[in-house]
């Protein structure tokens, strides 16, 4: 058996070879037995299933809620010669009855549906006339009710074990959290199925967040003094920085390419084909880039751009490092960050609540950039992994950082944007602050207000910081208007009538962290 599936990784999928425990997974469900999936998102979930359907006789059912990807999920099975179709509501009735046709007639290997689907009892009259190789069921967190992505259609799905008994059932998801996996495994009645549980720590990628300070050059630093000849990805929010960026590098004399959705498609494969083959090639990139890319040796991933979630920074940092060898995480971050990603969340389609959520995983990212304990336990924390110890390989492990009492200066930026009505963004505000007599200033009379000046102690850079951790603690928020200014919150209030003392962080320089890393 196992042989014939490294025979379609190989030949179907042109993988080389299962990574653990793919193929442990792969022989459970290819021998009929149940199997609970528990994978960090980019670990490889899809071929767990994928490789059992092609192998087992009859049509694998993957049930997903992620309608929107569909389409793409099944083209690009199709690509690779699979006999893939999906039910869904976006199909017109024709397209439909076609899918089913071809469903009946033994005609495919795997079947995407959505849950609300399948609960239907006509589309298990439809299954109960077909060989059906077994039911895969995509983040089966849904089914939890602790969760944010609950979907009621998906408690029904423990109708699978009744109405099909004995054929197996495979359950994926990224979340780890205990309380989420004994829900699962209550609600789909997997308590007979196999687990599989991968660890979500990698452990030999340095993870390290600085604040931005001409990221330009921070960048050129990292890469000129820890990476010169190694390979990397660079990933920056927007087309435009993606092309500038690569020609800069270009210019400092790195083979640095560009990749984002605006190239042709011939341009993108060249680069990309010149990323897995040559040495040393650095691809600058918009998040469109990585899926399907398994390259070993990347060295480096750097974010000039905060990442929107905790999840796709994840994602994207994980794509360094993949021999196990050591490889850094690295990303510069500032309050314009949070300033532009808030406002493309507000400025998006999409429901209130999917918003809400957005926002959420958003404050999580900040709040990652923004702790002074270690990184890699709150990331693993996140996934509802906890780890003892501090693990020695972040940079706030690898330089404690310091904090400072910053209650004054939090009051005086708080009533600085108070003052001046809550509609100004950073950059005025702390014009305003160290008694900066620009033309804003004086259009709008600023230096008449009694926080003018008031801010001359600190820097710049140093108020950048405050502000950055005011928002990263939820005690002003941007204002989704589309400027960007700042708000304060009901939250603080206690800071303003100095019942709440504020320690801040004090933002290291990046000298010190390297100085660390060397002499460790
Ligand atoms: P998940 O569903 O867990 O987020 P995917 O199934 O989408 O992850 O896989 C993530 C990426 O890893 C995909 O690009 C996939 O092609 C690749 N991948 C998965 N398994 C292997 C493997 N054994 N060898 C090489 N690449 C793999
Ligand atoms: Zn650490």
């Amino acid at each position: 058996m196992q042989n014939h599936a490294l025979d379609i990784l190989q030949n179907t999928f042109g993988f080389h070879a299962f990574r653990a425990p793919q193929d442990q997974i792969v022989d459970t469900v290819v021998n009929g037995d149940d199997a609970l999936v528990i994978m960090p998102t980019g670990g490889g979930k899809s071929l767990c299933y994928q490789i059992p359907a092609l192998v087992r006789p009859g049509t694998g059912v993957v049930i997903s809620p992620l309608i929107a990807l569909m389409h793409d999920q099944v083209a690009s099975l199709q690509q690779l010669g699979i006999r893939a179709a999906y039910l869904n509501s976006s199909l017109d009735p024709g397209t439909a009855a076609a899918v089913e046709a071809q469903l009946r007639a033994g005609q495919l290997d795997l079947l995407y549906i959505a849950p609300e689907r399948l609960i239907q009892a006509r589309t298990q009259g439809l299954l109960g006339a077909c060989k059906v190789a077994l039911f895969a069921i995509d983040e089966a967190h849904c089914v939890s009710q602790w969760g944010h992505d609950f979907r009621s259609d998906y408690l029904s799905l423990d109708l699978l074990p009744r109405q099909f008994p004995g054929i197996p059932r495979i359950a994926l998801t990224a979340t780890a959290d205990e309380r989420t996996r004994q829900e699962i495994i209550e609600r789909l009645h997997l308590q007979t199925g196999r687990q599989f549980c991968c660890g979500f720590d990698r452990p030999n990628i340095q993870y390290r967040i600085t604040q931005k300070n001409n990221a330009r050059q921070q960048l050129l630093r990292f890469i000129h003094n820890e990476h010169p000849r190694d390979a990397g990805i660079v990933y920056c929010l927007s087309r435009r920085k993606v092309e500038a960026t690569a020609e800069w590098l270009q210019g400092q004399g790195y083979t640095a390419l560009a990749y984002h959705a605006g190239l042709g498609a011939d341009q993108r494969r060249r680069h990309q084909e010149r990323f897995l083959r040559e040495e040393g090639v650095i691809i600058v990139a918009t998040v469109a880039f990585g899926m399907g890319i398994d390259k070993p040796d990347v060295r480096f991933v750097a974010h000039l751009d905060l990442p929107k979630s905790i999840e796709a920074y994840y994602q994207e940092t994980g794509r360094a490092g993949r021999d196990g060898e050591p490889a850094t995480a690295w990303m510069v971050y500032g309050i314009q960050d949070v300033v532009k990603l808030r406002q493309m969340l507000e400025t998006s389609q999409g429901s209130e609540q999917h918003k809400r959520v957005e926002r959420h995983k958003l404050d999580a990212m900040l709040g990652l950039c923004e702790i002074t304990s270690c990184r890699r336990q709150a990331l693993l924390h996140y996934f509802g992994e906890e780890t003892p110890d501090a693990c020695g390989n972040c940079d706030t492990c690898l330089t404690p950082v310091q904090t400072w009492d910053g209650t004054v200066a939090a009051q005086k930026a708080l009533s600085c944007a108070y003052r001046t009505g809550q509609r100004f963004g950073v950059n005025h505000l702390i014009d305003v602050l160290v008694g900066k007599e620009t033309d804003k200033v004086r259009q709008f009379s600023h230096q008449q207000l009694s926080t003018y000046g008031v801010g001359a102690d600190l820097d710049t850079g140093q108020w950048r910081s405050v502000y950055r951790q005011l928002v990263a603690r939820g005690y002003l928020t941007v204002d989704m208007g589309g400027f960007g200014s700042l708000r304060l919150t009901e939250r603080c209030r206690v800071v303003l009538r100095g019942e709440e003392n504020l320690a801040l962080r004090r933002d290291p320089t990046e000298q010190k962290v390297r100085k660390q890393r060397g002499s460790s």
